[in-house]
């Protein structure tokens, strides 16, 4: 078993740097942008094509603008550009030429690797311009990636220059080939970026898997072209959540793996957690669509515990080498822990919904909890079984009641209860109403939708609904009203956090709790 995350050492040279990448249609936009986010920024990139035409003849009054290194990028069309070819060579002579006001003169400029220009290359080598040498695979990961960008940091390094590698991940498989290319490109120094929300990992954890730079763009910006903001990160949540100046290659890494991912609010849970304890740690959302592969792409970026949600929870527990006795007895895991770092040893399969479910129960009304009580559970999916085992274990008697009638009488017969189709007739049966209802389907989930419209409620009942959001789903809202006693997912989701926290760190959650200050 791996030994938890070490305290956070003195700060020391950026292991990676932050850069805004600007996309506005004219200078003026750009400057206004980076005014905005500079607080949270340590360099930009210009992305000159995006610039209206009438702007390209003022590119050398740019850097003059900012008060942070620029580096000036016309990226061509075949590399998800839009600059003519035949314009470039001009427009970049013009704008490393002529400095602007002050003398301030572009820090980078990017040029392809299979670009040659040796008056340009030399203009820029004259003017302290240092050469960005890139190559961009926008359909997918390529194999022998590792190999490629070696080869292009070893001609760069030989010329001064600084090499560059954008690739779009698509999927589990790509996340995998660029994890392995990170591994394997440990101490060469390069800009190593993966497009796409699958490739998110890649711009968070540049400080540790030794990127340069990370690109990222505001999440809110009005008007941000798809190409500029592609599963990139807002600044200040790589500044503030994942603490990015402090990740290094000694930080112990975490996350969520699930799909779909990014609502998650788990990376909020832990994170501060980390920080409040001084733990040179982060918590990183995965976004995966097979969990074979990315479990080897957590053993190559030496992941040392994740958090599993839908759909991965049941075939977590099937690819774990051991699993504690409740995971086994639910039949699925939330938890996956690293034998050794990175799961070398295999993984282990743990299931904290069941603590995270009974705890605010427990807190509010544990009463309901008592050996013979009745409760209605809503849905057979991977939360109700956690649900169904915590509550038979407590000797109550349950009621199934699932959209899909014979995935409901699978889970009763698991765990001896009763089953229904999804009906408010249905939930009569437990008699007089039952005290507790327990809401685990995904209805609701972004704010609409109610899973059992017809069913009325009655006053005095508790009502536990596992979705979370911004507020109270339709369901609770509707029980609320009915003067109900209501439960909401995040009370659940906060106890499973802290019992997932104390796994990965050995440690209790600071202060009151994971996400409670
Ligand atoms: P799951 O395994 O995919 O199961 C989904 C369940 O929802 C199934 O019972 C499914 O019924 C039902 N369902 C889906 N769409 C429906 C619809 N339109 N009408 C009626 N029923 C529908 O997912 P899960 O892991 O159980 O998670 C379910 C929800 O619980 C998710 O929203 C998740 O975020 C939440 N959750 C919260 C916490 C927490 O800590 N608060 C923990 C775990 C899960 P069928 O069988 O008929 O498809």
């Amino acid at each position: 078993m791996s030994g938890p995350p070490g305290a956070a050492g003195p700060a020391a040279a950026p292991a990676s740097r932050i850069c805004l990448c600007l996309t506005g249609a004219s200078l003026e936009q750009d400057a206004a942008l980076l005014r905005r986010e500079r607080r949270w920024v340590d360099l930009v990139e210009l992305r000159a094509d995006f610039l209206a035409p009438a702007e390209l003849a003022h590119l050398a009054r740019f850097p003059a603008l900012v008060d942070l290194p620029v580096i000036l990028t016309l990226r061509r069309a075949e590399d998800g550009g839009r600059c003519a070819e035949a314009d470039r060579r001009r427009l970049l002579r013009e704008a490393l030429a002529g400095a602007g006001p002050g003398g301030a003169g572009y820090a980078f400029v990017e040029l392809e690797h299979d670009f040659s220009d040796p008056e340009l290359e030399g203009a820029a080598r004259a003017r302290g311009c240092r050469v960005i040498r890139s190559f961009y695979d926008l359909h997918g990961v390529p194999a022998g990636l590792a190999a490629r960008v070696r080869r292009l940091a070893r001609r760069a390094g030989e010329r001064g220059e600084l090499a560059k590698a954008e690739v779009r991940v698509r999927g589990s498989r790509d996340q995998r080939r660029l994890a392995e290319a990170f591994r394997d490109l440990r101490g060469v120094e390069k800009i190593l970026l993966g497009l796409g929300e699958y490739g998110s990992f890649s711009r968070i954890l540049a400080g540790k898997l030794g990127s340069w730079l990370a690109c990222c763009s505001p999440a809110c910006a009005e008007g941000e072209p798809e190409v500029a903001t592609e599963g990139q990160t807002d600044p200040r949540v790589l500044t503030e959540l994942y603490r990015f100046r402090s990740i290094g290659p000694e930080t112990a890494v975490y996350g969520v793996v699930g799909n779909p991912v990014a609502h998650s609010r788990s990376p909020h849970l832990h994170n501060p957690g980390f920080t409040a304890l001084g733990l040179d740690a982060v918590y990183v959302p995965f976004l995966a669509d097979e969990l074979p592969e990315f479990l080897r792409t957590a053993r190559a970026l030496g992941i040392r515990g994740l958090s599993v949600t839908v759909p991965f929870k049941e075939q977590a527990l099937r690819l774990a080498r051991s699993a504690e006795d409740e995971a086994r007895a639910v039949g699925a895991a939330n938890t996956l822990l690293a034998g050794t770092a990175g799961g070398r040893g295999g993984w282990r399969a743990a299931n904290t919904d069941v603590a995270g479910f009974l705890a605010p129960l427990q807190r509010q009304a544990p009463a309901l909890l008592e050996p013979g009580a009745g409760a209605v559970v809503l849905g057979a999916g991977g939360a109700a079984r956690a649900v169904v085992y915590a509550l038979t274990r407590q000797g109550l008697k349950v009621l199934v009641l699932n959209r899909t009638p014979a995935r409901a009488r699978a889970l009763a017969r698991r765990f001896g209860c009763q089953w229904g189709g999804l009906e408010a007739r249905e939930a009569a049966r437990l008699g007089g109403g039952p005290a507790l209802i327990v809401q685990t389907t995904s209805v609701g989930l972004g704010g609409a939708g109610d899973p059992l419209p017809e069913y009325a409620f009655r006053a005095g009942q508790v009502v536990y609904d596992l979705v979370y959001g911004s507020g109270p789903t339709p369901f609770l809202a509707r029980a609320l009203a009915a003067g109900c006693r209501t439960v909401d997912g995040l009370a659940m989701l906060q106890a499973q956090a802290e019992a997932q926290f104390r796994l990965f760190t050995g440690s209790e959650p600071p202060g009151g709790g994971l996400g409670r200050g």
